[in-house]
């Protein structure tokens, strides 16, 4: 049976090297013949500050999907807040296609909307006007631009400091707002989404003008690791697995 896997929100760093561990026993265990595809729905690193630092993190995390990718599987990487500087050349590297921040996926027949889902945090007024600048043309080329040691000094006084900074930190406290997810099914006309960004798995069903609207949310990785499987029937799993 043909499959499509969704994951989210790993946040993977040096500081949790169990949760590295967790996701190449995924790959290990679920990237086999009978997958299309694995999407990646953002905030797969916990920070980004360019393509250019080559960290061994970085490195080994690219070298596990590439060999993925070059056994068949197409993934597919939504930026999320925290790595939403990763760009072409890492992509490349890691064998993955970058998505735009809302898409389309053809789910066997079923339109679907993929998405990290941070703007629909719409309470976080603070929080959706640095995402606004920061996803600008001009705030990334101007960070980019920075020497990578200023910018590896930026992420560590940010990883720093506890509360909210301005990298969008935090920013997943607060949930999806209801009318800003209505606003997104009638925008894009579909009937089911899949996001992550919260940290709070769960299949949402929304009765709205007479129409039966799913919203799956996957959940983070801080305390076990956790897909949602799709196969070619439309049936969905989301799974939380215990980690070994
Ligand atoms: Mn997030």
């Amino acid at each position: 049976m043909r499959k499509t896997y969704f994951i989210s929100d790993l946040h993977l760093s040096d500081d949790y090297p169990q949760i590295t561990q967790a996701f190449f026993d995924f790959l290990a265990m679920h990237m086999n013949a009978d997958v299309d595809a694995l999407y990646i729905l953002g905030d797969f690193f916990e920070v980004w500050i360019g393509d250019d630092e080559q960290s061994p993190l970085a490195i080994s995390v690219a070298n596990k999907l590439k060999a993925v990718a070059q056994a068949g599987i197409n993934i597919f990487f939504t930026h999320g807040n925290r790595d939403f500087l990763l760009s072409k050349r890492y992509a490349k590297q890691a064998g993955f296609t970058l998505l735009p921040e809302q898409h389309i996926v053809d789910l066997y027949g079923t339109p679907t909307l993929v998405l990290h889902g941070d703007e629909m945090c719409t309470q976080d007024i603070a929080y959706q006007k640095f995402r606004k600048k920061s996803r600008g043309w001009w705030w990334p080329r101007l960070i980019l631009s920075l020497p990578l040691s200023v910018r590896r000094n930026i992420a560590r006084n940010g990883r720093a400091k506890s509360k909210a900074n301005q990298m969008g930190k935090a920013a997943e406290i607060l949930d999806v707002t209801p009318s800003a997810v209505l606003e997104m099914f009638e925008r894009y006309n579909v009937a089911h989404m899949i996001h992550g960004h919260t940290h709070r798995p769960d299949v949402h069903i929304h009765e709205h003008n007479n129409k039966r609207l799913t919203r799956t949310v996957l959940g983070d990785w801080y305390s076990q690791s956790s897909y949602l499987v799709v196969n070619e029937t439309g049936e969905q799993e989301l799974v939380k697995d215990k980690p070994a």
